[in-house]
């Protein structure tokens, strides 16, 4: 792919002030550093690509409570999918019909705590979840998941949220009769979805229910597109409005008029905007013939790197000696567990000066990585978060 023609951004959007505010500091753990204008500026360049469409922030991307004050500032909805991410919410000074409870997978103790709390507005995939929201949040409105099929996703999000389309219908009648508001339908057409074309599948699908749904007298008001927009990590994406104003136009163009659409961003709101201080521990070969050395680093697939899993998320590290010639590298973590390892298939290219004690900055990385981290797995801490 030509990195330069057809697409607005071959750089990150702005880790310049991430970077020197590490390069200024010690840290003593890996710590992920967030620059909180620069989710602002996301936040704009998605909105104006988006038009009429409302952004609910997917919190479980990162729930740093400074990135909430600042998106509740914004008018961000936020998208929350447990009581405690609720909480987090509405103590940042979000309203609570700016939220919605859009876990399929909820406890009715949880339906009732954010009912109490004036959320109206909830997603489900069956029967038995229309049943909870019934009875423990009556009259909400709520909208139906449905599973995409086929993703191009970097990162799907496979078979567990949402039903197929064949019950789509019958889940949007149950609503009704249990005297809910059947508003609307959710999707998600998988995270990292580099190119806005490739969500064409998806909406034809989703669209083809949506139809079918009007045309059996659910007046739908609602269209919940989810999250799936993409960071910058080495391979070319297009420009947040460009690529926003390209889905609403695949949308428009295959659902008409909707009255409301809701997207989720998470990580394409907040992944440029961080980056984490790490450290190489070792560097090794197994044998005196090994072609690839061996780098372990300080941070690792249980403390913060989870999306190297399948090494589907391969992240852009910067070294002290970049411009020193590179070789192939096996990247590993710092624990005891022989999952620990974050490329290995497709080995990674570092300089060949590289040594232990050196410090790393691994770019873009402000999604998925606080959250995903583990509290003491052999005794590591948990990642820093330092939000400036
Ligand atoms: C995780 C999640 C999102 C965010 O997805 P991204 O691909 O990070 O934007 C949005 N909606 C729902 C329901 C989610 O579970």
């Amino acid at each position: 792919m030509n990195a330069v023609t057809g697409f607005g951004r071959i750089a990150p959007l702005a880790p310049s002030r991430v970077e020197s505010f590490i390069a200024e500091h010690e840290f003593a753990h890996p710590t992920l550093v967030i620059d909180v204008d620069a989710v602002e500026r996301q936040f704009h360049a998605l909105s104006a690509g988006l038009g009429h469409a409302h952004i609910h922030y997917a919190v479980k991307a990162n729930p740093h409570p400074a990135i909430i004050e600042r998106l509740v500032g914004l008018g961000s909805g936020f998208d929350a999918a447990s009581r405690g991410e609720i909480e987090l919410v509405l103590s940042q000074g979000a309203h609570a019909d700016h939220v919605s409870f859009g876990n399929t997978i909820k406890k009715a103790a949880d339906i009732r705590f954010a009912h109490q709390a004036g959320v109206t507005l909830f997603a489900a995939d069956a029967e038995e979840e229309l049943a909870k929201i019934a009875d423990n949040a009556p009259g909400a409105r709520v909208y139906i998941r449905v599973i995409v099929d086929n993703s191009e996703a970097d990162w799907p999000l496979s078979r567990k949220f949402g039903c197929a389309s064949d019950k789509v219908l019958d889940l949007l009648g149950r609503a009704r009769d249990l005297g809910l508001v059947p508003h609307g339908l959710s999707f998600h057409v998988g995270s990292q979805t580099r190119e806005a074309r490739m969500w064409t599948g998806t909406l034809d699908q989703v669209a083809a229910i949506w139809h079918r749904a009007q045309g059996a007298g659910f007046d739908l008001q609602l269209l919940n597109i989810g999250g799936g927009f993409p960071a910058f990590y080495g391979e070319a994406i297009e420009h947040p409005t460009a690529y926003a104003a390209a889905v609403i136009d695949l949308i428009s163009a295959r659902f008409g008029e909707v009255p409301q659409i809701m997207a989720e961003p998470g990580r394409g709101l907040v992944a440029e905007a961080g980056a984490i201080a790490a450290e190489v521990v070792l560097v090794s070969r197994k044998s005196d013939a090994d072609l690839h050395r061996w780098v372990y680093l300080d941070i690792g697939r249980f403390s913060g790197l989870a999306e190297t899993e399948g090494e589907a998320i391969r992240y852009q590290i910067a070294t002290p000696r970049d411009g020193d010639e590179t070789g192939a590298c096996v990247l590993a973590g710092p624990s005891c567990d022989s999952a620990d390892v974050l490329y290995e298939k497709r080995p990674i290219h570092l300089p060949v000066t590289l040594a232990a004690g050196d410090r790393i900055v691994i770019r873009n990385c402000g999604a998925y990585t606080s959250t995903y981290s583990s509290v003491c797995f052999n005794g590591f801490p948990p990642l820093d978060v330092i939000a400036i």
